[in-house]
């Protein structure tokens, strides 16, 4: 006679072989809430199968078992509620989690309830013996941090403070403190951690006081050093500390801890929202000094306007700004060149007319062009050539980045409008008219048969 209990019962149905017997699942699993075989179920089964059973059970339990191994025995010592899948005991102290090799099934089962299933790979006595030893290990070192902190009181928080800080991405060391930070750290598991391991009676309290100064004078060196990273102008605030070590750019933290502050090598190199737009805001006496009108600030972009143009505004990329002026913020150089500041700026759409007017003013450009047709919305100028009566059109965009160098000059020179003139000449798409009103129509746009100028501004 052979009867199941539900944590065998569950075990096998849970595991591959069970699908060799589907007899024997089915009596276990039909009517039952829980699996298992009561000796009423064995005496249900045929005679061949009960003979089978009471001299093949063993076996096929023992290959069962060998299809799982435990993972790993967690102590829970959080004492979280975690109930046995096996055989459904709550609250378990000590639980191992094992896994089917097979079908890759994972179980939470009580450490004790499967004491018993040595077949289970890692479940040997021996194997026990060593989760034991390493358990009571565990337990040494939790009283023994319990009497350290009797005699030295706040030691154990100051070891969690200091080992959080190598963690805490809102902190960048120079390199003095990181070094400081590696020897207490050598300390702390030379005089410390060694010292937990040993029996409670030879503990050198003496040593472990001294630890606590070591860690405690370390403390208020990087205190002082974090206010100062607050309120120092060039100071590696938290917030780009963050952005650095997310960015994982470990040269430009190396270089950031080897100054302990922001410096000429490195305020190109951040590009942190915040920082981006509060440096923006360090170029205002330069901005004035050289009839620089700063209208609006986003950050990783700033507009302007030239006193002498005021109807054009340009946008200036800021991480390109800093990495021109960085000059002017480290050794207060107050030269601005207009065409580098080009280089690095586009005009806003809504100032494109504006430039194509100042062309106009040209009588050389309007000897030849008229203007016929502009909107930014598709990105197209259109100009009359008067000689040969035919629709010049350019890219919008990259007609204005073509001139924008000449336009903030007192007057532009022939030979500057000579250069536009043939710039438009090997650029431009040509069409009769007819054909370009055909054109437009291709983006909806019906010319009036005045020809005057359609001006969309997007
Ligand atoms: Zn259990």
């Amino acid at each position: 006679m052979v009867s199941i209990k539900i944590k065998d019962a569950k075990l096998f149905v849970l595991s591959e072989i069970s699908k060799q017997y589907p007899w024997l699942t089915e009596k276990i699993t039909l009517n039952h809430r829980k699996p298992r075989l009561s000796s009423k179920d064995f005496k249900d089964l045929s005679l061949e199968h009960q003979n089978f059973l009471s001299n093949n059970w063993y076996d096929i339990f023992k290959l069962t078992q060998k299809e799982w191994k435990v993972r790993y025995i967690d102590e829970n010592y959080q004492h979280q509620k975690i109930d046995c899948e096996l055989c459904g005991q709550k609250d378990l102290d000590s639980i191992s989690v094992i896994e089917n090799i097979h079908n890759g099934i994972k179980l939470k089962v009580g450490s004790t309830c499967i004491k018993k299933f040595i077949d289970i790979e890692n479940n040997s006595i021996e194997d026990r013996k060593k989760y034991e030893k390493a358990k009571k290990e565990k337990e040494k070192i939790l009283l023994n941090k319990e009497y350290c902190e009797t005699n030295v009181n706040g030691i154990l928080q100051l070891i969690n403070d200091f080992n959080a800080v190598s963690k805490d991405k809102s902190i960048i060391l120079n390199n003095l403190l990181q070094n400081e930070y590696n020897k207490v750290n050598r300390i702390i598991d030379e005089d410390y951690n060694q010292q937990l391991t040993i029996a409670k009676n030879k503990i050198n309290i003496k040593k472990i006081e001294c630890v606590f100064s070591f860690i405690k004078d370390f403390m208020n060196k990087l205190n002082i050093y974090l206010k100062d990273c607050k309120e120092k102008e060039w100071g590696i605030k938290p917030e780009i500390a963050v952005w650095c070590h997310n960015s994982n750019n470990t040269q430009l933290i190396q270089s950031l801890q080897n100054f302990g502050e922001i410096n000429i090598y490195t305020v190109d190199k951040i590009y942190e929202p915040n920082y981006l737009k509060n440096t923006v805001l360090k170029f205002k006496e330069l901005f004035e000094l050289n009839n620089i009108i700063l209208n609006s600030n986003n950050s990783d972009s700033f507009n302007i306007t030239l006193k002498n143009r005021m109807d054009i505004s340009l946008k200036v990329n800021t991480v390109n700004f800093i990495e021109l002026k960085k000059d002017y913020l480290f050794e207060n150089n107050t030269d601005i060149n207009l065409n580098k500041l080009l280089n690095i700026s586009t005009i806003i759409k809504s100032s494109y007319f504006n430039v194509v007017n100042t062309l106009l003013q040209s009588k050389e450009f309007n000897r030849l062009f008229k203007i016929f047709f502009e909107d930014t919305g598709i990105n197209e100028l259109a100009f009359l050539n008067k000689n040969d009566n035919m629709i010049y059109t350019v890219n919008y965009k990259k007609f204005i980045q073509f001139v924008k160098y000449f336009i903030f000059e007192n007057k532009i020179t022939n030979f500057q409008i000579n250069q536009i003139i043939n710039f438009v000449k090997s650029n431009a798409i040509k069409y009769n008219k007819t054909d370009y009103a055909e054109h437009l129509l291709l983006y909806n746009i019906k010319l009036n048969k005045k020809e005057s100028v359609k001006n969309y501004i997007h």
